[in-house]
């Protein structure tokens, strides 16, 4: 096998909104070696089969040749890890992915088991001795073990929400979805907990890929562990230099526009409700409305908080740079964005995943005016963007929340080599994109 692959085979498959990523490192003569990064889906595209994730995961298992060689799982959310859930029998898409025997597995370190002190079930069978415990303390401190702790909590307070009843239609369905994403996913996270040798990285860890990737070297920019920054505790959803959801007015967008206008009688108004006279209508409405916006706002909190805690990975070879950040948003971006070291990286990145399906916060523009290679003119060197997503799940136009956002949308079909899984045909199983070093 060559010291180093010659180049990389990136297969974007469609899982509608999720991402599911394939890197094939090619090293000659047949040689491969693949990576997984996430496998999970919270709803597909009207038309597909259900047995879609099942095609995907026997397609990877194809693809692979029967071996994967590390999976990473970049967050806990359902989106993500969806696909590594196992079923009685051995029927499950995660029972495939743990058949091709990956050697390792990458994780924030916020799933490592050892820092959970309330862990029950096979987490606590797990517990590694006291002794191991406190060298980890050493590197990540009792602020970050509480934040392991809160987020373990979020999981069950997700449950209760869903089951919350009478709430208004308008915020039903938001609700919902994030609250199935935000589900503990049990048998996924035990699954990639006892599939491999797992690695639980944070910032500036080693990831443990590169004995598997020769030639490869592996950054890991996020997440930060709460030592390392208390940023990723506040959320800073309104900076309006970081974010798309104020561009719109500078590129004269439709956004713009419908910002303007005010709807006088919207339609619960007209409702057919006669039990209430048409001003009482009006107050039960806002009345429903309000309890249902304060627990979204809980829910799209936990959301964050979660998002937050994803892995964000550079695959360097040579002065080739691909970098995958799940769905971390600005908080935890922040800590690696401050260090020159990963400045000087960012600016040179040749392929971007698209950070949480083209959300208006994954991309801050720090980032976004990090990248050197972004050219309004075609030519070989220039940003390859990838983008997993789909439309009408996640936000709102009116809000500018919307994902994908389209200022960020326009600007990365402007600026970039740009596919979103939005191009392909339903039938369609993935789309590859290659890099040669
Ligand atoms: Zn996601």
């Amino acid at each position: 096998m060559a010291k180093a692959p010659k180049k990389v085979k990136i297969r974007t498959y469609n899982v509608g909104f999720g991402d599911c990523f394939l890197l094939s490192f090619d090293y000659g003569s047949g040689s491969e070696r693949h990576v997984l990064i996430d496998f999970g889906s919270t709803g597909l595209p009207e038309g597909l089969p259900a047995t879609r994730m099942m095609d995907i995961a026997n397609q990877i298992k194809q693809r692979t040749n029967g071996k994967l060689h590390a999976v990473v799982a970049t967050h806990r959310h359902k989106d993500h890890i969806s696909g590594f859930e196992t079923k009685k029998g051995g029927k499950g898409t995660g029972d495939v992915i743990r058949s091709l025997k990956p050697k390792l597995v990458i994780q924030p370190w916020t799933e490592d088991p050892d820092l959970d002190p309330k862990a029950t079930g096979p987490k606590a069978k797990m517990k590694s001795s006291k002794k191991k415990i406190q060298g980890k303390l050493r590197r990540i401190g009792p602020d970050s073990i509480k934040q392991v702790t809160a987020l373990n909590y979020m999981n069950g307070i997700a449950q209760q929400m869903l089951t919350a009843r009478n709430l208004p239609m308008a915020v039903k369905g938001e609700l919902s979805f994030l609250g199935q994403t935000n589900l503990a996913n049990r048998s996924a996270v035990e699954n990639l907990m006892t599939m491999a040798k797992n690695s639980y990285v944070h910032c500036g860890s080693k990831s443990g890929l590169e004995s598997l990737l020769p030639g490869v070297k592996v950054h890991v920019l996020g997440p930060p562990t709460v030592e390392q920054t208390d940023t990723i505790k506040k959320q800073r959803s309104s900076d309006p230099d970081q974010f798309w959801q104020f561009q719109a007015k500078a590129l004269g967008s439709d956004d713009a526009v419908a910002e303007q206008k005010q709807i006088l009688f919207p339609k619960y108004v007209e409702a057919r409700d006669s039990r209430f006279p048409i001003r009482a209508r009006w107050l039960r409405y806002h009345a429903r409305m309000m309890r249902g916006e304060q627990m979204l706002q809980i829910v799209r909190m936990l959301d964050q908080q979660m998002n937050n805690t994803s892995v964000i990975l550079v695959f360097q070879i040579g002065k080739t740079l691909l970098l995958f950040p799940g769905d971390a948003q600005i908080e935890n971006w922040q800590f690696a964005l401050d260090q020159k070291k990963y400045q000087s990286l960012l600016r040179n990145v040749n392929l971007y995943k698209v950070g949480h399906h083209g959300s208006r916060n994954a991309t801050p523009m720090d980032l976004w005016n990090h990248f050197h290679n972004r050219s309004k003119t075609k030519k070989p060197a220039r940003l390859k963007s990838l983008m997993s997503t789909m439309a009408g799940k996640h936000g709102h136009e009116h809000s500018k929340t919307e994902v994908p956002r389209s200022t960020l949308v326009h600007a990365l079909e402007s600026e970039t080599d740009f596919f979103t899984t939005q191009q392909l045909e339903n039938k369609a199983l993935f789309k590859d994109t290659e890099l040669t070093f």
